[in-house]
C-alpha cells in the first residue's frame, strides 16, 4: 500500500510504501517457478525486481536512494477515508493526500470450505516467500515422498511441476473436469494433463478433499477425499484461489467483482484514493466491462497507469488494458491474451509442441492462446487480439491458424471511429499472408518503482 505527500529527490512528491512484508517487495511469479527448483534456485535479491520498468534490484537501499520511504513489517489495521488517515498495528497514524491501495490478495484457506488442518506443519499454501520457503524445506525433508496438490489452477499446476522436478510423487485433486478450468478448453487441458502424466503426475478429478488424517505430532499423513478414497501424504499443497484484501475499505469505497471499483484512471469512488493490481476492479475497455484480474502484468500496468494519472491527471487517457496471462512449467510455456468467451477454434499441432486457440465472440476475435510460440508469434497474437478483427469465416480462421495473427500483426487494419469500440473493421474472408510482427513491452511492478520511473521521465521532458 502506498501513500504520497513531498520528497528529498523530488520536492513535489513523497512516496511512502507501507507493507506487512518483512522484506522489500518482490515479484511473486518466481515463488512457484525458479524458487522451487532443486538446482540453482532463484533467491532474493534476484527477484526484488520490477520487470519492464528498469533492470535494477529494488532492495531497501534502492528505495532509500530514490527518496522513497519503505516501512516494512507494518500492517495498516484501519483506514478512515473521510479523514484521509491510516492507522498501523504499531499505533502510528499516517495522513495522506493521495492513497494508492495495492493490498493484493490472500490465499483462500481450507477452513473457508469447512475442512480443518491448514495449520498442520506439512500443509502449504503458496502466496508469499515464507510459504515458498516452507515448501522447499518440506521437499528437502521428504525426498521421494508423496505430495497431494489440492486445486488444478495456476498455483496447483505450477507447484505440481516443481514438485515433480524435485522427484516428489504428485497426485493432483480438483473438482473440475479438467485443469485450468477457468481458462483452458478441454482440448488444451488434455494436452497439459497428458504431459504431466508423462512426468508421473496422477490426476483425481471431479472430487474434493473432505478431511485430513493427522498424527500425534500434528502432521498430515493422508488426505481423505469426498468419495472416501485415501491418499497417503507427506506434504499437501493447497491452491484453491485467492480473495482480494479489501476489508480495510469495505463500507467506505465502492466494491465490485470482489475488489475496489475504479475508473479508467484507477481512481476509486473517492477521488483521493486509487487502487491497482489484484485488489482493483477496473474497466477493461476492450470488453466494455469491469474486471478484476489476478495477474502480474495487470498489476504492473495498472500501477503505472495510476501513477501517471496522479501526476498528470489532465493528460492521461483511460486505462486501455489487454488482459495477458502466462505460465511456464517443465519445458512448456504458454501465453493468453484477451477473453476466453464465445466460439473457440484450435490450431496447430496438439501432438507436437506448438498449438493454440482463438476465441470469437459477436463476430470478432476476442482471445488468443499459444503454447510453444516464438517471441514474434506471441507478439502477433497479442497484437491481433488487441485489434479485435471481424471474423466472418471461422473455418478460414482455423485453417490459417497462427498465420492469421502473423498476417494481421504485419498489416494492422486502421481502427475506425464508427464501430463504437467493437474492434477493427478488418474482415477475415480470404487467406492472408505475412509472417512477422512488431513488439510490445510490459512495464512496471511495484507502485513506488513506477512512481519513481514516472517522476524521472517527467523531469526528462
Ligand atoms: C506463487 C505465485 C505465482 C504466480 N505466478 C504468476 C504468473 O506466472 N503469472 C502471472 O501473471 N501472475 C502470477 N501470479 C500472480 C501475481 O503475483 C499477482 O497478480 C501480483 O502479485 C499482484 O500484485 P499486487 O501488488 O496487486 O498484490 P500482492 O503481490 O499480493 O501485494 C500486496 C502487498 O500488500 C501488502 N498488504 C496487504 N494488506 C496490507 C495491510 N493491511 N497493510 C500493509 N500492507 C498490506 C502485502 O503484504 C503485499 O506486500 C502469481 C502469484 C503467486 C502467489
Amino acid at each position: 500500500m502506498a501513500s504520497s505527500a513531498s520528497s528529498p529527490k523530488n520536492p513535489l512528491v513523497q512516496f511512502s510504501v507501507f507493507l506487512a512484508l518483512q522484506v522489500a517487495p518482490y515479484e511473486r511469479p518466481a515463488l512457484s517457478k525458479g524458487f522451487l527448483l532443486p538446482e540453482a534456485p532463484s533467491r532474493l535479491p534476484s527477484f526484488h525486481t520490477c520487470v519492464g520498468a528498469n533492470e535494477e534490484r529494488l532492495t531497501p537501499k534502492w528505495y532509500k536512494e530514490h527518496g522513497i520511504e519503505l516501512v516494512l513489517g507494518t500492517r495498516v489495521k484501519s483506514a478512515d477515508i473521510r479523514r484521509k488517515t491510516l492507522l498501523t498495528v504499531a499505533g502510528e497514524t499516517i495522513s495522506y493526500k493521495i492513497l494508492v491501495i495495492a493490498t493484493g490478495a490472500r490465499a483462500l484457506k481450507l477452513e473457508e470450505f469447512g475442512v480443518k488442518g491448514s495449520n498442520a506443519e506439512n500443509v502449504c499454501y503458496l502466496r508469499n516467500l515464507g510459504d515458498a520457503s516452507m515448501l522447499v524445506d518440506l521437499m528437502k525433508s521428504r525426498p521421494g515422498g508423496n505430495a497431494v496438490v489440492i486445486g488444478g489452477g495456476y498455483i496447483g499446476m505450477e507447484c505440481a511441476a516443481s514438485l515433480v522436478i524435485n522427484k516428489i510423487n504428485v497426485t493432483m485433486v480438483f473438482p473440475e473436469e479438467h485443469c485450468m478450468a477457468r481458462l483452458f478448453t478441454p482440448k488444451i487441458a488434455s494436452y497439459y494433463e497428458n504431459f504431466y502424466k508423462s512426468k508421473g503426475v496422477k490426476f483425481i478429478k471431479g472430487t474434493v478433499l473432505s478431511s485430513f488424517e493427522i498424527d500425534s505430532n500434528g502432521k498430515v499423513t493422508a488426505v481423505i477425499l469426498r468419495d472416501g478414497s485415501r491418499l497417503p501424504a507427506d506434504m499437501v499443497v493447497v491452491g484453491i484461489g485467492i480473495r482480494p484484501n479489501t476489508s480495510l475499505f469495505e463500507g467506505q469505497l465502492t466494491l465490485e467483482k470482489g475488489g475496489i471499483k475504479v475508473n479508467g484512471k484507477m481512481q476509486s469512488s473517492n477521488s483521493s484514493v486509487y487502487a491497482v493490481g489484484d485488489v482493483a476492479a477496473f474497466p477493461v475497455k476492450l470488453f466494455g466491462e469491469i474486471r478484476r484480474l489476478e495477474h502480474v502484468d495487470s498489476a504492473r500496468k495498472s500501477a503505472r497507469h495510476a501513477v501517471a494519472a496522479i501526476m498528470e491527471p489532465n493528460k492521461m487517457d483511460e486505462f486501455d488494458y489487454l488482459p495477458f496471462f502466462y505460465s511456464r512449467v517443465f519445458t512448456l510455456s504458454w501465453q493468453f491474451y484477451g477473453d476466453n468467451v464465445g466460439e473457440v477454434i484450435h490450431f496447430g499441432d496438439f501432438s507436437g509442441s506448438t498449438f493454440g486457440a482463438y476465441w470469437v465472440s459477436k463476430g470478432h476475435l476476442v482471445g488468443s492462446f499459444l503454447e510453444g510460440g516464438t517471441k514474434d508469434e506471441y507478439e502477433a497474437i497479442a497484437k491481433a487480439t488487441r485489434l479485435k478483427p471481424a471474423i466472418e469465416d471461422i473455418g478460414e480462421l482455423e485453417r490459417l491458424g497462427m498465420g492469421f495473427a502473423l498476417a494481421i500483426s504485419e498489416k494492422p487494419p486502421q481502427p475506425t471511429v464508427s464501430n463504437n469500440g467493437r474492434g477493427s473493421d478488418l474482415v477475415l474472408e480470404k487467406p492472408i499472408y505475412a509472417w512477422h510482427a512488431t513488439a510490445c513491452v510490459a512495464l512496471a511492478a511495484s507502485i513506488a518503482a513506477v512512481a519513481y520511473w514516472y517522476g524521472r521521465r517527467r523531469r526528462r521532458w
